[in-house]
């Protein structure tokens, strides 16, 4: 136990390093004029450290949530931890909606009023809430796989594992045992690679630095300004009170534990990405592993409610730069949609942005709107991906808390009973 202590703080230390020496690098080679550098030659290193996370995080999600429902060793306890997952998921994005709305309705003084004549962008083609719901279940055993669709290999591996807990009474505990060894062994393999963060995330931040410096000062700080409040403030206040009061855990204690996912979310703009580390962060929270391995892969995946809250904000200041008042209905639609889009976004760069567009489009706004704020696309990023695993730790620890609870009182209803025998 003390020797595991004392290997995750020297990482989030370097990571911190890392972080800071990037952000100076990227000033350095902006300000010198060589942020085609950056971009060509430090940039490929971050990439390639972000796509053999990607690589191995497909199997690892896979065994890692049948693990999980192995260990729970009753689906009925899989189906009661999935529910208040997916019910905290979407209470605390509610909540992140809103609080992004207020935020960029109050605040909207310091929403530059841009240019929006001229504009153009080229929509993605929308989804439907029907076909985000189809979406999430797989026609095919490995298209899941190849395309890293995380919504689908968790729905495969919750039926692989439901199976498995079905026939376990009529074959031996082999099967069990060759899940956890593959758990393991994926485990191992994200290990070894995570040990490389300090690299990639000075490779990833400086590029990002160097090419978007100049931008941040310019015009669109304001919005950044507004965004970053909006992830503040849902960060500090929601998830502050959820696991005190869910899991009796001082709000500095969850911040400074969760310092390494947060710089590494930071940097990478990535959830899937920040799993590993997100689960190290959380069980060093009191999270338990069974727990874990479950509801963080799911998080990844469909809570998001640091992108939740950009939507919001993006949407009032593409409106006011097109000089349209939105209503109280329409912030409602808003609230509703950008829930299901933060759920459709998958957990990689860029990618709620993508889904900016289904919530304009809600409301009857421009979707070229969404040009006016893409070019610092990866400032608002690197925020919201932050809240976002931010809130899928709170999730685990809060749950693994709560069913801890219930199992003491099981555990005392039973002693009780044998006693009154
Ligand atoms: N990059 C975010 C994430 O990985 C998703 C987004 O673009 O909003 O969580």
């Amino acid at each position: 136990m003390k020797g595991e202590k004392k290997k995750k703080l020297p990482l989030a230390l370097l990571i911190f390093i890392a972080l800071a020496l990037g952000i100076l690098a990227g000033v350095i080679f902006a300000a010198t004029g060589h942020s085609k550098f950056a971009v060509n030659y430090i940039k490929p290193f971050g990439t390639i450290f972000l796509n053999l996370i990607k690589w191995v995080v497909t199997p690892l999600v896979f065994f890692s949530i049948m693990s999980g429902v192995i260990s729970m060793r009753d689906i009925k306890k899989v189906g009661s931890v999935g529910i208040k997952t997916v019910l905290y998921y979407l209470v605390t994005t509610s909540f992140a909606i809103t609080i992004g709305l207020l935020v960029a309705n109050l605040m909207k003084g310091f929403f530059p009023v841009l240019e929006t004549s001229g504009l153009s962008y080229d929509p993605p083609k929308s989804k439907s809430f029907m076909d985000v719901l189809v979406d999430i279940f797989p026609s095919n055993f490995f298209k899941p796989f190849v395309e890293a669709n995380m919504l689908q290999i968790i729905v495969a591996s919750l039926f692989i594992g439901f199976a498995l807990l079905l026939v376990r009474q009529k074959k031996t505990e082999m099967e069990f045992r060759l899940v956890d060894t593959m758990n393991d062994l994926f485990m191992k393999v994200m290990e070894m690679i995570v040990k490389l963060s300090p690299i990639g995330v000075f490779c990833l931040i400086a590029p990002v630095i160097a090419e978007n410096g100049p931008q941040i000062l310019g015009s669109l700080a304001g919005v950044l300004l507004v965004a970053y409040v909006g992830y503040i403030i849902h960060m500090v206040v929601v998830y502050s009170l959820a696991v005190r009061a869910g899991a009796k855990i001082s709000p500095i204690t969850f911040f400074r534990k969760m310092l390494p996912a947060i710089l590494f979310a930071f940097s990478s703009a990535s959830s899937v990405g920040t799993l590993p580390i997100n689960e190290e962060c959380a069980r060093d929270l009191g999270a338990d592993k069974n727990i874990t391995s479950f509801v963080l892969p799911l998080g990844a995946t469909i809570n998001m409610d640091g992108t939740a809250i950009y939507q919001g904000v993006c949407a009032i200041f593409i409106a006011t730069c097109y000089g349209i008042d939105l209503t109280f209905s329409q912030m409602l639609t808003i609230v509703l949609t950008a829930t299901v889009a933060s759920i459709g976004t998958a957990g990689a760069p860029s990618a709620g942005m993508v889904m900016l567009a289904m919530v304009l489009q809600s409301v009857g706004l421009p979707v070229e709107g969404i040009a006016l704020v893409a070019g610092v696309d990866r400032i608002f990023d690197m925020g919201r991906t932050t809240v976002n695993i931010t809130g899928d730790a709170s999730c685990a620890i809060v749950i693994s808390a709560w069913e801890r609870r219930k199992q003491k009182k099981r555990e005392k209803k039973e002693l009780k009973k044998q006693s009154a025998q």
